[in-house]
């Protein structure tokens, strides 16, 4: 969470700190800020509560040929959103940005008993820190490094100084930083995004790294001051990826763009003549893979949904296979027990997710091998896992996950169907994913392309409500919770999702007008179990909505129809109306459907 930007070189900082500062919004967005130094090292601070363009608008006021600066776009953890507690924060002829969590900012703070604190965050001590050993004559270097010392939780840092503004000091334990190498110009960001179009160039700081950053160069080293080699790598995302194309939102684009994003998942990786899958980059012998008895599904939010979705594709297509999905930040303080021949599949939009990181390196920690399937290129759990697969649908702007999770699905189908395959399973049965799996982004293109009017009318009869039911059965249980999940984050109705078969137990108490439902059926070997729940809940006076492939009668209020073959994936086609669903409800309620209040994209504090 919040969006870091910095540079310094020969060029105008501002232009560069505003550009970032919007393309990493969607990172937090309560309130933003910039500071550059120009002439007679002069700081120029500009702060301001809401979203970037607020900050814009003042920036636009004060032109600046300043050539080094930082900015920050947050989210609040620690004191509530407002100018004063905006960063950058000065202390002294210092200047912080911070991304993360200072846990020991309170007894730090009783330490730094003659500095007069202005704001209530927990940044603002790390920068007093940061000053007061630069007041006993150290470089900006040194005191960064030694205030970290002394400092427990997470951060990611750009520190700048009026006393000598030629350069950046940054530095990253456990919140993502990149260093842009540009022509004479260096460039920080908190994720590449940022970067496009000013630089292709990126050194991807580890934990426990720091950088001085000049416009000629950079220093990388250790938090012992020992010099460490800048591997410099090629960002291969283009301005298209980023850009919102026509669309309204990004979260429209990047629901329909899912057949596009699903093919790249699948590229080269599925091969329906040969009725094969091949992940390349698991990095485990068929032998090793052969010995899997055991899988372990790690992730937070959409991505623990399509574990959760994952899981049952897992146990119908490898016998004998053991699986456990589970949320990331429950798990991390566990005294969890993971059986000998155990792989854990580690799955991140963002790469950086800091419960799903702490999960990964506990389990790397006693010796389980462990698979990402991870979106963001470069990120910090794609490096840390000793293998795995990018999915490859691109920068996903929107807060709400979308596109991610459909890949995210088909990527774990793969990977079952790998370990199917090399443990000897029935050929015609694993075949029936992989036809399925290839024809999938078709069957999505059918519905992005024609049924959005369709949906939209549907989402503006229940726009208005303020609760929602979602429920399905089995494969799409968790479906009925990505929906539900879906529809909270963007249209703020308080949503459930159940399995079907649980409502009687409790959440069907709930039912009366001022709820709607939203029943998921797929005319299989359950169908009429679930009926029977749909009409349990009609008697109850229930406002149902169906998503389902049957063509079978169905009472409801609404139904949306998915025309489809499919029927081991048809899960995913469902979602994809429940995507749309959600979309036009926000829109109808007059939502920011892109940066819904209160949350922030790739979630890397605890
Ligand atoms: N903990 C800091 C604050 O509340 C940084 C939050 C962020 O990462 O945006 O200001």
């Amino acid at each position: 969470m919040c969006g870091i930007v910095g540079c310094v070189g020969e060029k105008q900082a501002k232009n560069y700190l505003i550009s970032g500062l919007h393309r990493l919004e969607y990172r937090g967005y309560d309130s933003a800020g910039i500071v550059t130094i120009g002439e007679n090292n002069k700081a120029d601070l500009l702060r301001a509560k809401g979203k970037v363009v607020k900050l814009e608008a003042l920036a636009d006021k004060k032109p600046s040929t300043d050539t080094i600066g930082i900015g920050h776009t947050r989210w609040a953890t620690h004191g509530e959103p407002s100018e004063k507690n905006a960063h950058p924060h000065k202390a002294g002829d210092i200047y912080l940005v911070h991304n993360g969590i200072i846990e020991n900012y309170k007894e730090l703070k009783t330490e730094l008993k003659n500095y007069k604190f202005i704001t209530d965050t927990d940044s603002e001590v790390l920068a007093a820190l940061i000053n007061s050993l630069y007041d006993q004559n150290t470089t900006l270097a040194d005191s960064v490094n030694q205030a970290l010392k002394l400092v427990v939780g997470t951060y990611g840092i750009a520190v700048i100084s009026v006393r000598n503004p030629d350069e950046i000091v940054v530095a990253r334990s456990g919140s993502p930083l990149i260093i842009g190498v540009g022509d004479n110009e260096t460039y920080i960001a908190s994720d590449a995004s940022a970067l496009i179009g000013f630089t292709d160039k990126a050194i991807y700081l580890n934990d426990g790294e720091m950088a001085i950053c000049r416009g000629d160069g950079v220093e990388l080293r250790d938090m012992s001051a020992q010099p460490i080699s800048c591997k410099v790598e090629t960002i291969e995302t283009d301005m298209q990826a980023i850009q919102k194309q026509g669309y309204e939102h990004f979260l429209l684009k990047e629901i329909c763009e899912q057949p596009s994003t699903l093919r790249s998942t699948l590229s080269g990786r599925i091969n329906v003549k040969d009725k094969e899958a091949n992940l390349g980059g698991l990095n485990l012998s068929s032998d090793e893979l052969r010995k899997i008895e055991h899988v372990v599904i790690i992730g937070c939010g959409t991505a623990y949904y399509a574990g959760l979705l994952g899981l049952y594709y897992l146990e119908q297509l490898v016998d004998g296979l053991t699986i456990d999905v589970v949320a990331a930040s429950e798990f991390r303080y566990r005294s969890f027990h993971l059986p000998k021949h155990t792989v854990a599949l580690v799955i991140s939009q963002s790469g950086e997710t800091a419960d799903t990181l702490a999960c990964l390196r506990e389990i790397k920690r006693r010796g389980i091998k462990t698979l990402g399937i991870i979106n963001a290129v470069g990120s910090t759990i794609a490096r840390e896992v000793d293998g795995g697969v990018y999915v490859h649908a691109g920068p996903e702007i929107s807060v709400a996950s979308t596109k991610a999770f459909t890949s995210q699905v088909a990527a774990i189908t793969m990977f079952g169907i790998q370990l199917a395959q090399v443990k000897g399973a029935d050929v015609k049965e694993v075949s029936k994913y992989i036809e399925e799996l290839a024809k999938l982004p078709d069957e999505i293109e059918k519905i992005v392309s024609k049924d959005k009017e369709k949906i939209e009318k549907v989402a503006k009869r229940y726009a208005q409500y303020e609760h929602a039911l979602y429920f399905g059965r089995d494969t799409l249980y968790p479906v009925a919770m990505e929906g539900a999940l879906k529809l909270k984050e963007i249209s703020y109705i308080q949503a459930e999702g159940y399995a079907a078969g649980e409502l009687k137990h409790g959440p069907i108490a709930l039912i009366d007008d001022t709820f709607f439902e939203v029943a998921l059926l797929i005319d299989n070997w359950l169908f009429d179990k679930s009926l029977s729940t749909l009409e349990e809940v009609n008697a109850r006076g229930g406002h149902i909505f169906v998503i389902t492939n049957s063509k079978k009668a169905i009472k409801s209020e609404e139904i949306i129809r998915v025309n489809t073959k499919l029927d081991i994936l048809a899960p995913i086609l469902i979602n994809v109306v429940q995507q749309l669903f959600a979309y036009y409800v926000a829109v109808a309620r007059g939502n920011d459907v892109d940066q819904p209040r209160n949350l922030a994209k790739s979630v890397t504090v605890e």
